[in-house]
């Protein structure tokens, strides 16, 4: 088999499918697609809403509760417990299949009557704000994250105990607006840091202990600025950096930018793993284009945030766990094999267009089924009804396909059109990686859903706040303040305050929705590009230890870093000589 250029139907680029994509999707028996690669991914992340919260009430008990559904949406919600509780059956809001209308609107209508629990949240005590989440104790504004504990405004986190701020991190202990690092203790505004503690500004570092504002090192303490000092002058520096002052901390942080440009950038950060591309991958083997592989991924294609375990699968969004033979899904997995279009399906088998179902197998269309076999639209049929109504729809799904307002066509073969999602575009995941003002989401179909009024009228302007957190008292607890950034009202919590005067940092000035932007933008998006290493190139610092090349590096990549970027980047042979 060839490889074959097609026209996306969504963004009407070029999009090149392979011998091995073919193969793939012959042997899931699916026709190949019609969007490509990139507007796939948007289409999926259309259907996640991780952090904008409503206030909502339960369809059950008329309790109010925060849901990440809107009030005024048509969905029906039931409060979690009572979601995953055995009053209800979904299977009584089946219907049966109408011959009439297009597939997609028929799922629509039953997304719509069938309840949904509010958040999606799992094992978690004394934790609130929070959706994507599971197991975590005392935590607060936590999002897609896993295991933690006292942990607030957090997105992407695993594992860890006592932070703020954190996006991208797992283990960590006692960290404060950190990205993309590991291991750490006590380390704060740093990024790509492993196994640091007591630090503050660091990026790519390792094993490091007492350090500042530093980039590309290993194994070393009391540096400052990528500078050598002796303990002494370490600490007397330190503490007149005065970071407990807010405009002492702002220095530091734009001269800790400003040092960042000068680092030496891997093209990826790839680790023990043989023909891969992407970034952020560990001990995976034969997977393309795909990013934050957390090991042991095989023969996988278009994947993001996959978990330990998954074979055989393309374009998925927070996947994995023991799983095979998924194709077009978010949040799914676990025990999981043949799960093609779903939107958080667990321990699930042979599913197909399927919405929050676990434990099940053989489902085609469904919304909220728990060990269920064998039903369609939620209603129950026997293994031969159920084969041949299967075979009938994903028939009529072709000679009537779902148009969407833009005049694009989802036959068998397509994920849920994003017009379909119960949730504003600016709400969920596409927004942040694929970002289109108001009037071009109206324009496209898509749904714009307002942020809701604040409950709070801000009490205070953040530049009214006192400098140094020593002059802070519990007074400020009372306090709302207004963002310096959207001017929307936030708050300190007490075991915030608490943690900032512990390590005598500055109260922030941006409420935790700005924060967590301006973290976001500093990680690299799910995209690559075709480079030539820079090593020995116009832009490049001079090298310290002779490399094998003479003149600029000849060898080529695959990374995340766009060709217009600033940054140093180079191949992982200059890379380790430069660095370790
Ligand atoms: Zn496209
Ligand atoms: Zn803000
Ligand atoms: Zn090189
Ligand atoms: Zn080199």
């Amino acid at each position: 088999m060839k490889s074959e250029t097609k026209k996306c139907q969504n963004c009407k680029k070029d999009f090149t499918i392979e011998p091995e994509d073919f193969n793939f999707y012959q042997k899931i028996k699916v026709p190949p697609p019609t969007f490509c690669p990139e507007c796939r991914m948007q289409r999926r992340m259309a259907w996640r809403n991780e952090r904008t919260l409503h206030r909502n009430k339960c369809a059950k008990t008329g309790k109010s509760l925060v849901s990440c559904f809107a009030a005024d949406s048509p969905f029906t919600i039931f409060e979690r417990d009572i979601w995953w509780g055995d009053e209800w059956d979904p299977r009584d809001y089946g219907q049966d299949y109408d011959f009439n209308k297009p597939f997609f609107a028929q799922f629509r209508e039953l997304m719509e009557r069938t309840p949904q629990p509010n958040l999606f949240i799992g094992k978690c005590v004394n934790t609130f704000y929070g959706n994507y989440i599971g197991e975590f104790k005392n935590s607060y504004l936590v999002s897609a994250s896993w295991g933690g504990e006292d942990v607030y405004y957090s997105s992407r986190v695993q594992n860890s105990k006592n932070c703020m701020d954190m996006f991208t991190s797992g283990d960590c202990q006692f960290c404060y607006d950190d990205i993309s690092s590991s291991k750490c203790y006590e380390t704060f505004f740093s990024q790509y840091a492993e196994a640091c503690t007591s630090s503050y500004f660091l990026y790519d570092c390792k094993n490091c202990i007492n350090c500042f504002g530093c980039t590309n090192l290993r194994n070393k303490s009391n540096c400052m600025w990528n500078e050598q000092l002796t303990k002494e002058a370490y600490d007397k520096q330190l503490k007149e950096l005065n970071l407990n002052s807010f405009k002492n901390l702002m220095l530091a942080k734009e001269k800790f930018e400003n040092l960042k440009m000068k680092a030496i950038r891997r093209y990826a950060n790839i680790i023990r793993s043989t023909n891969v591309s992407g970034d952020n991958i560990i001990n995976s083997d034969n997977c393309q284009n795909c990013f934050d592989l957390f090991g042991e991924v095989k023969d996988c294609k278009f994947i993001t945030n996959c978990a330990i375990k998954f074979y055989t699968s393309y374009d998925g969004y927070g996947v994995g766990a023991n799983s095979e033979l998924v194709y077009e899904a978010m949040d799914s997995g676990v025990d999981a094999s043949r799960l093609l279009f779903t939107l958080t399906a667990w321990e699930c088998l042979n599913t197909e267009y399927c919405i929050n179902c676990h434990g099940s197998n053989n489902l085609f269309g469904c919304v909220g089924l728990r060990n269920k076999s064998y039903c369609i639209l939620n209603k129950q049929y026997t293994k031969e009804e159920f084969l041949k109504l299967r075979e009938e729809i994903m028939k009529h799904m072709m000679e009537m396909p779902y148009s969407d307002k833009r005049g694009n066509v989802y036959r068998y073969g397509e994920y849920f059109p994003a017009e379909i999602s119960p949730f504003g575009y600016n709400e969920t995941v596409a927004r942040d990686y694929f970002p289109i003002n108001k009037n071009d989401i109206i324009k496209n179909g898509y749904k714009y859903i307002e942020k809701e009024k604040p409950e709070y009228q801000a009490t205070r302007m953040a530049k009214y706040l006192p400098d140094n957190i020593k002059d802070t008292d519990e007074q400020i607890l009372k306090e709302v303040i207004e963002c310096e950034s959207c001017r929307r009202p936030f708050k300190i919590i007490e075991n915030e305050l608490i943690f900032l005067k512990r390590f005598n940092l500055a109260l922030p000035r941006k409420c935790f929705e700005c924060r967590h932007q301006e973290r976001f933008k500093k990680v690299n998006p799910p995209k690559l590009y075709h480079r030539q290493c820079m090593c020995g190139g116009a832009e490049s610092p001079r090298t310290t230890v002779e490399h094998s090349h003479s003149g600029q590096c000849t060898n080529e990549f695959e990374t995340s870093y766009a060709p217009e970027r600033p940054e140093i980047v180079y191949c992982e042979k200059c890379f380790q000589q430069e660095v370790y």
